[in-house]
């Protein structure tokens, strides 16, 4: 390898984070290890983990576990030698708001479909034609032709009808991802249930199949950390700069730039130039496209990556007059009436000290409210105070309560969650191949899963492919 070669990171979310941590890997004191710089347009890094305060303690604002079963997030944690401040999820379990009433969710779910006649028996709450439309799963099932690739939605609804599909799969489904089952790609999403869908006959059959043991479902199924995961982020960098790694924030990439010269390419704030030979771009698509869109067609075709915005709103209530469901949380299903004209704008709740123990304080409990989805922001025409006043309405109805938050938070994110809809592959595969031939590798949950771990597992992989590049160097 030629002279030191610099690496510019863009982006100090997870992804970015990730993929400057893997960059900066080698062994120390390496003459040849890459000079490393990390932009961050944001005040802070992190894209939307964020600690903040709440009723006199520090929690999470945004993000607040991630999946256990996937190993990238707590390989990292235990590389920064964090381990011991890993924590396990102190519930499991949840309800779904089902005509008028909280019905516990069947345990018997696979990939966020019932498995079972006896699974959707348990859940309660449906009407004779769902159970039907199970029920002929079973003897009858309907025909399905699937390709390489159908919508969640589509399958589900074919199989198991509509109500089914709006009324379990989409609140859980739908939820994580913030869109809408009859949009988001099964192959991408549940390879799974596109699978099952594949093997023709009944749905439920080949779901309950494919389930894992319960041997293999042990364990809890998400963690976190003792301080909150949103001071993931602030540990990575402090670790950075220890190996020398130089993050700035409130540094917009303006330009990036083809060169001749010693370096190929240049990455251009308002206020700096940076001579690169290798780049990771860990943006949305559509700074991505906009920034490398005149390089190749395929790059400026990632404008056309839809995400959804999203708001939570975090409040403390006084515990004796609060009972709680038993579980993490309640699912609700899009399209529920709300008695003050329209639907509810809640998704979900989820009752945060429930989930984490350190959270636990005598006599309160922390519930969240999920509001926003790809097609439904009514949420954002309200300002913080009418945002907390509706959410604590609806939740007075979905929880019983007749008490009022003793404090409350609004965390709006920016459109962050990618929709990986039917034919999202094409979009994807082609802009990655177009950006490595300029030198370029393309991170992020908009390439490689939404997530905490798959977030993390993209940026050290675009990272890896990096460096394979620069070591092939003449
Ligand atoms: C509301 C919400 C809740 C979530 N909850 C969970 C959860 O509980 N568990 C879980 O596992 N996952 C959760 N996720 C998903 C997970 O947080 C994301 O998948 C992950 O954080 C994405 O990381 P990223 O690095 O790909 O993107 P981001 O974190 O969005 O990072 C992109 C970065 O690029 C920066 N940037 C943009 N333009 C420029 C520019 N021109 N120059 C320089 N920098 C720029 C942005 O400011 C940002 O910091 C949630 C996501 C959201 C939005």
């Amino acid at each position: 390898m030629s002279a030191r070669p610099s690496v510019v990171v863009v982006g100090a979310g997870l992804s970015g984070l990730a993929a400057a941590w893997e960059l900066s890997g080698g062994a120390p004191g390496d003459p040849d290890a890459p000079r490393i710089e990390v932009l961050e347009a944001a005040a802070r890094v992190g894209g939307p983990l964020v600690l903040g305060d709440l009723d006199g303690q520090r929690i999470d604002l945004g993000p607040d576990g991630f999946l256990a079963r996937r190993p990238e997030a707590r390989t990292l944690i235990e590389e920064l030698g964090l381990a011991e401040d890993l924590i396990d999820i102190g519930a499991s379990g949840a309800s779904l708001w089902l005509r008028g009433q909280l019905r516990p969710l069947p345990r018997s779910l696979a990939l966020g479909v019932p498995t079972s006649r006896a699974a959707l028996r348990e859940l309660g709450g449906l009407s004779w034609h769902a159970r039907a439309a199970a029920w002929r799963d079973g003897l009858a099932p309907r025909a399905l032709r699937v390709g390489d690739d159908a919508s969640i939605g589509q399958i589900v609804r074919t199989k198991l009808g509509d109500e089914i599909a709006r009324t379990v799969v989409e609140p859980l489904v739908g939820g994580i991802q913030a869109g809408r089952i009859d949009d988001l790609s099964a192959a991408l999403l549940l390879p799974g249930l596109l699978a099952a869908a594949q093997r023709g006959g009944s749905l439920l059959r080949a779901l309950a199949a494919s389930a894992p043991a319960p041997a293999a479902a042990a364990g809890p199924a998400f963690h976190s950390l003792r301080g909150g995961l949103g001071s993931l982020p602030q540990a990575l960098v402090e670790h950075l700069a220890a190996r020398g790694v130089v993050v700035r924030t409130g540094a917009a990439v303006q330009a990036l730039r083809r060169v001749t010269g010693e370096h190929p390419l240049v990455v251009e704030t308002a206020t700096t130039a940076t001579p690169a030979d290798a780049v990771v771009m860990a943006t949305p698509a559509p700074v991505t496209a906009a920034l490398l869109g005149s390089w190749d067609p395929d790059l400026a075709a990632l404008g056309a990556v839809r995400y959804a915005a999203a708001a939570m709103i975090t409040a403390s209530y006084p515990e004796a007059s609060a009972p709680l469901p038993a579980g993490t949380g309640v699912l609700v299903p899009l399209g529920t009436p709300w008695a003050g004209g329209g639907t509810l704008i809640v998704t979900a709740l989820t009752f945060l000290d429930r989930k984490w123990e350190p959270l636990r304080q005598p006599g309160r409990v922390l519930v969240r409210a999920h509001v926003g989805r790809s097609d439904d922001q009514r949420y954002a025409a309200f300002d913080d105070e009418h945002l907390s006043a509706r959410v604590a309405d609806e939740i007075s109805v979905l929880l019983g309560w007749s008490t009022r938050p003793i404090a409350a938070h609004v965390q709006r994110f920016l459109p962050g969650l990618p929709q990986y809809v039917v034919g999202y592959r094409d979009l994807i595969a082609p802009a990655r191949a177009a950006a490595q031939r300029a030198g370029v590798d393309l991170a992020g949950s908009t390439y490689d899963g939404v997530g905490i771990p798959a977030a993390i597992g993209s940026g050290r992989r675009a990272a890896r492919a990096a460096l394979t590049r620069l070591a092939a160097r003449p």
